[in-house]
C-alpha cells in the first residue's frame, strides 16, 4: 500500500466506498470519505456518474477496489488471478483466499495491526515471525498450522498493544485464525472461507473482467 503514490483517502473517495486503509482514523470523524463522499475533482452534486457506467467500467472498479483493499499492484494481482483460475473450485473464491492468505493480511486480521498498511510495515521491518522465524515478505502465503508471532521487543509498542486491545474488544478475528491475546500469538487454523471475509467487492465481476 505504501507503494501507492496517491493519498490513501483519495483511493476511498475514488472508489466511492470506505476501504478502511488507515486503521482507527477510518472510524472517526476525520475520515475523508465521510466528510467528502464524492470522487476527487468532481463537484459532489455531479460526481455520481456510476449510473452511466458500462459493464466493463463496473468490472474494472471492482478489481481496483480489491487491489486497493489488499494493497496489491496490477502485475501481482494478475498473477494471483492466474493461480486462482488454475486451482480447483470457483475462481473468485480462490482469488479471495489467496489474497487473504497474504502474511500482511493475516497479521492485520489477527489483530496485531489496525490496518493492512501498518501490518505490511510490521512485516517489512522484520517484526513478524512464522513458527519462530522472521519472515519479512508481505506476500508470503500463510498455511494452516503456522503460528504468527511478533518479536518480543516490538510487543511493547503501544501501536501493537492498542491494536490487539481493539481487536479483542471487537471480537472480529475471523474463524480461520485462532488468536490468543494473552500469549500474543495467532495460529492459522484453516484456509479462509468466503463467509469469513466480508469483502465489499463483487468478485464475480473481476472474474468476468479477466475472462474476456
Ligand atoms: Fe478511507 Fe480510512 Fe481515509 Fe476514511 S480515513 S477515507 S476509510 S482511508
Amino acid at each position: 500500500m505504501a507503494r501507492y503514490t496517491e493519498s490513501l483517502c483519495r483511493l476511498c473517495r475514488r472508489e466511492g466506498i470506505q476501504l478502511f486503509l488507515k486503521g482507527t482514523r477510518c472510524m472517526t470523524e476525520k475520515c475523508a470519505y465521510s466528510r467528502r463522499p464524492y470522487i476527487p475533482g468532481q463537484h459532489h452534486n455531479t460526481g455520481k456518474g456510476n449510473k452511466k457506467m458500462s459493464e466493463y467500467g463496473k468490472q474494472l472498479r471492482e478489481k481496483q477496489k480489491a487491489k486497493r483493499i489488499y494493497g496489491v499492484l496490477e502485475r501481482q494481482f494478475e498473477k494471483y488471478f492466474e493461480i486462482a483460475d488454475r486451482k480447483k473450485g470457483e475462481t473468485g473464491e480462490n482469488l479471495i483466499r489467496i489474497l487473504e492468505e497474504r502474511l500482511d493480511n493475516a497479521v492485520y486480521r489477527s489483530g496485531f495491526a489496525t490496518s493492512r498498511v501498518t501490518a505490511r510495515q510490521l512485516v517489512n521491518h522484520g517484526h513478524v515471525m512464522i513458527n519462530g522465524k522472521k519472515v519479512n515478505i508481505p506476500s508470503y502465503q500463510v498455511r494452516p498450522g503456522e503460528k504468527i508471532t511478533i518479536k518480543e521487543k516490538t510487543l511493547v509498542s503501544a501501536a501493537v498493544n492498542n491494536a490487539m486491545e481493539d481487536a479483542k474488544k471487537k471480537k472480529n478475528v475471523p474463524t480461520w485464525i485462532e488468536m490468543n491475546f494473552d500469549k500474543k500469538e495467532a495460529v492459522i487454523k484453516s484456509e479462509p472461507v468466503k463467509t469469513d471475509v466480508n469483502l465489499p467487492v463483487q468478485v464475480q465481476l473481476i472474474v468476468e473482467l479477466y475472462s474476456k
